[in-house]
């Protein structure tokens, strides 16, 4: 096949060499440890802990029973949450799965993270918590938010699962907040096949976040609380120890990917990009693109038609928001988030991911560029 012609996919995972995972592995037959905090789950634990610079972290199947348990650690049974529908459903799910009662809050327009100046004139005597999430890699006013959590005695739990690896003001980004979430699934930054993480500074959090993810169970006799089974087995974990070795790599690659995509695009009338934000080490997690389409010349969903036809796969990430989904639409109102609505129509990710190269990122540009006028 031409190299022209090649399908372009809008990520590809991130994993080592099959010589590095199965060295890594072989010492699992020696143990015959496979899941339930073995070895593996521990030294991938402390490593995480040094990487993302938090004093306290569990680890998880995946994100989202996380971002779950976590509400449950903090004591969150019942009451409302606010929170951003643009994001991926399995914030909104969490916090409904878990008893409560979601109030969607707007996004600012520049970041498109969950706007601090409309988040107060939502709390009323149920609110319990926010859940924010940090889009795309771009992080929330973080300062404002513990603000007003502080001032109505709100907790506060970040869904940070775009954040892998990135510091904000010199620290690292899942120490803020009472609870950080990661996920480490295929499609992110950082993976361990599935996989994800609570960061946390206060031990008795982190304490009922241990017997959780395990049923509950304390020991043999005593079962402590109605937990679930979150645990990250041997193999992901030893995944996940190759894949941090090469994390830094990546992220460099698709740092230069993200400016190559800076180049062809950035000044182009009704193409407005993801913005470069003050104080934050970024990971380069997606390639964001909003178009305008009565400036551009052409919609979001002509652009994504445009590159799907020329093997190149775009993603409507986030559209629907989670306020539109068949689940979800009846009892919310997707009006009441207005920015969030907008800019879930006339979004589009681009491909990103380490592997790409410049010509591709050159061929994406072109075809976009010739949709608009
Ligand atoms: C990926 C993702 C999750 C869920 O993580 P999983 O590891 O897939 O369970 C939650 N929130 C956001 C914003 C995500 O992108």
């Amino acid at each position: 096949m031409a190299e022209a012609d090649k399908k372009i996919l809008v990520t590809r995972p991130s994993i080592p060499d099959m010589d590095e995972y199965i060295n890594e592995i072989k010492s699992i037959w020696d143990c015959m440890w496979i899941t339930n905090m073995g070895p593996k789950h521990e030294e991938l634990r402390k490593k995480l802990s040094e990487y993302l610079g938090v004093d306290g972290i569990e680890i998880f199947t995946n994100g989202h029973m996380a971002i779950e348990l976590s509400l449950h650690a903090l004591g969150l049974y019942e009451g409302e949450v606010i929170t951003s529908p643009f994001t991926f459903v399995s914030t909104t799910h969490a916090i409904v799965r878990s008893g409560l009662t979601p109030v969607f809050c707007d996004i600012d327009p520049d970041d498109m993270t969950i706007d601090p100046d409309k988040i107060e004139e939502l709390i009323t005597d149920r609110t319990v918590a926010i859940v924010p999430v940090h889009v795309y890699g771009n992080i929330c006013h973080i300062e404002d938010i513990q603000a007003i959590a502080d001032k109505h005695g709100l907790k506060v739990l970040y869904d940070a699962a775009h954040t892998f690896g990135e510091t904000y003001k010199g620290k690292g980004i899942g120490a803020y907040g009472d609870v950080s979430c990661f996920s480490f699934h295929a499609t992110k930054v950082y993976n361990t096949i599935e996989g994800g993480a609570a960061c946390f500074s206060d031990r008795e959090t982190g304490r009922k976040l241990g017997y959780l993810r395990d049923f509950g169970i304390v020991d043999e006799e005593t079962v402590d609380c109605i937990g679930a089974n979150a645990k990250m087995n041997e193999f992901c974990a030893a995944m996940g120890l190759c894949n941090l070795r090469h994390v830094d790599e990546d992220i460099a690659k698709r740092a230069a990917v993200t400016t190559r995509y800076r180049e062809h695009l950035e000044g182009i009338p009704g193409i407005r990009l993801n913005p470069v934000q003050k104080d934050v080490k970024s990971n380069h997690a997606y390639f964001p693109a909003i178009f305008d389409a009565a400036v551009f010349g052409a919609d979001r969903d002509e652009v994504f038609d445009a590159l799907n036809k020329n093997g190149i796969g775009a993603r409507k990430y986030f559209y629907p928001i989670t306020t539109m989904m068949d689940c979800y639409r009846d009892k919310y109102n997707a009006e009441d988030t207005p920015i969030a609505l907008k800019i879930s129509k006339e979004v589009l990710s681009l491909p990103l991911y380490p592997g790409l190269a410049a010509e591709e990122v050159d061929r994406i540009c072109r075809v976009i560029t010739d949709c608009g006028r």
